[in-house]
């Protein structure tokens, strides 16, 4: 079999799949991207109810936009800022229609290896082709064969649990019913009506959690939502940077969502648990949910649980490879130290390409959200110049594969997003960490913010 003869396969078709394929395009080889959704951008879909804090001239990827010009397209205008909805159906979509059959849809990836080699098996591992298990939506199971294999399925699916050891936490499955793992969509009238006047824990210090709380906080003031209260669970206190860069960060709608967040708690209408890590999730005799913390302490129950503890990248089907990937973050080696969260904000991670996500086993690039394995700081456009490099690097081509084209701009949060939660680093400059204190925390006067939750584009970086 001629390996140059093949389809680079891509597994995905989000935002870094799609700008994957248009850049291999771009250079004259075929990507096959396999996408286990119906449509493209299907996990983008799933919270298309919610605002980027990106504006358009942020999300769209410019060999795609070359692929796109031919068929009229014209990208919205890059100063306003897209919802989830409106980047699958204005951009993921057409440019995956502009693809055509180079993207298969049902067709869920669910083993990568090298042909006739598994994992341990070293002799003329190299030259061998890789080989890509498909299952179809249909039912069918597929072989298909790939000169490099590029994974850009995301971590959407995967997200953390409520326990505070990244454990599920003892009763948290039984209470499936009463807890989600995503910003619901207020408006929605059955969702809405699930939150109205209701008690409900917010668990996570992420860019999600602020949406949720500023979202759960307006419909706290509409007529239909009286009564409407959070819990905030942190696993750390609050300090000066647990509402992120605020107006310092180069993303204004980004560092709003902090801010909506606070105004949240100071009007109110959230109360923060701080240094509470969940261990159990149970019942009280009306069926309300009581969280356990690890130190003993039993909360007030709640109606409703909206965790959003941030996501991990699903390995499951990547066993057979030899991956190079961080024991924490389980982000490539390389690629994590310049994105772990206890030293780095959104902005301090500088543009990066095929060095940095390259494996023992060659050939194979993790990019896009699953690049970063846990950490939380992930931004489409780093995506978009991971592809642009990882595709040079496949066309063989070092020296654009080397070039740096891209510049990344900062949270105003120094230490950023920080998931580190040591007593202390309690006083660090701005850093994202803070004593954990075991106490209920109102914070005080009602404070001005930047943007209403309302306006505010919403997202789900940093920690989301
Ligand atoms: C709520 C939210 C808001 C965000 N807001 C912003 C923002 O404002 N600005 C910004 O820059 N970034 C933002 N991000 C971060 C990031 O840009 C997005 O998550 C983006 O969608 C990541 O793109 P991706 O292509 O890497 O992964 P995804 O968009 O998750 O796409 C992965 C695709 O792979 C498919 N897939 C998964 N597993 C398989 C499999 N085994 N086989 C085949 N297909 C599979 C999925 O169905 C999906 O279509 C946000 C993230 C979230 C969750």
């Amino acid at each position: 079999m001629n390996t140059q003869q093949l389809p680079v396969v891509v597994i995905g078709a989000g935002p870094a799949g799609l700008a994957a394929a248009a850049h291999l395009v771009e250079r004259g080889i075929e990507p096959l991207v396999l996408e286990a959704g119906g449509r493209a951008g299907a996990a983008v879909r799933e919270w298309n109810h919610v605002r980027l804090f990106s504006t358009w001239g942020e999300v769209v990827d410019p060999a795609a936009e070359k692929l796109l010009a031919p068929t009229g397209w014209t990208r919205p205008d890059p100063a306003t800022y897209p919802s989830g909805g409106d980047w699958a159906d204005l951009y993921l979509q057409p440019l995956a229609d502009v693809l055509g059959d180079r993207v298969r849809y049902g067709a869920r990836v669910t083993g990568v290896s090298r042909t006739g080699r598994d994992r341990i098996v070293d002799a003329g591992r190299e030259a061998q082709t890789f080989v890509v298990h498909v299952a179809h939506a249909d039912g069918r199971e597929e072989r298909l064969f790939a000169r490099a294999v590029i994974d850009a399925s995301g971590t959407w699916a995967t997200p953390s649990p409520a326990g505070g050891s990244g454990l599920a936490a003892l009763g948290e499955k039984a209470a499936a019913d009463r807890i989600t793992y995503r910003v619901p969509d207020l408006k929605d009238p059955a969702v809405r009506a699930r939150y109205a006047g209701r008690r409900t824990a917010v668990i996570g210090s992420g860019a999600s959690a602020f949406t949720a709380l500023a979202h759960l906080a307006d419909l706290a003031k509409s007529g239909d939502g009286a009564g409407t209260k959070s819990v905030w669970i942190l696993r750390r206190g609050i300090s000066g940077s647990t509402f992120g860069g605020g107006e310092a960060d180069q993303l204004p709608a980004r560092g709003a969502l902090g801010l909506a967040a606070k105004a949240a708690v100071d009007e109110g209408h959230a109360d923060a648990v701080t240094g509470f890590r969940t261990e159990a999730i149970e019942r009280d005799t009306d069926g309300r949910l009581v969280l356990v913390g690890e130190d003993g302490r039993r909360l007030d129950a709640v109606d409703e649980v909206i965790v959003l503890t941030g996501f991990r990248p699903d390995l499951s089907f990547l066993g057979e490879l030899r991956l190079g990937l961080d024991v924490r973050l389980q982000a490539p080696v390389e690629l994590a130290p310049l994105i772990d969260p206890n030293q780095h904000s959104c902005g301090t991670v500088y543009p990066h390409g095929h060095r940095e996500l390259s494996h023992p086993e060659q050939g194979v690039y993790l990019v896009g959200m699953k690049s970063y394995g846990r950490a939380p700081t992930f931004l489409a456009m780093t995506g978009y110049e991971q592809v642009r490099s990882v595709a040079a690097a496949i066309a063989g081509d070092l020296d654009a594969a080397d070039r740096v084209e891209l510049t990344l701009p900062e949270t105003g949060v120094c230490g950023g997003a920080g998931l580190f939660d040591a007593p202390d680093a309690a006083q660090a400059d701005g850093g994202g960490c803070c004593a954990p204190a075991p106490q209920l925390v109102q914070l005080g006067a009602p404070a001005p913010v930047g943007a209403a939750a309302e306006q505010a584009p919403a997202g789900g970086c940093c920690g989301s």
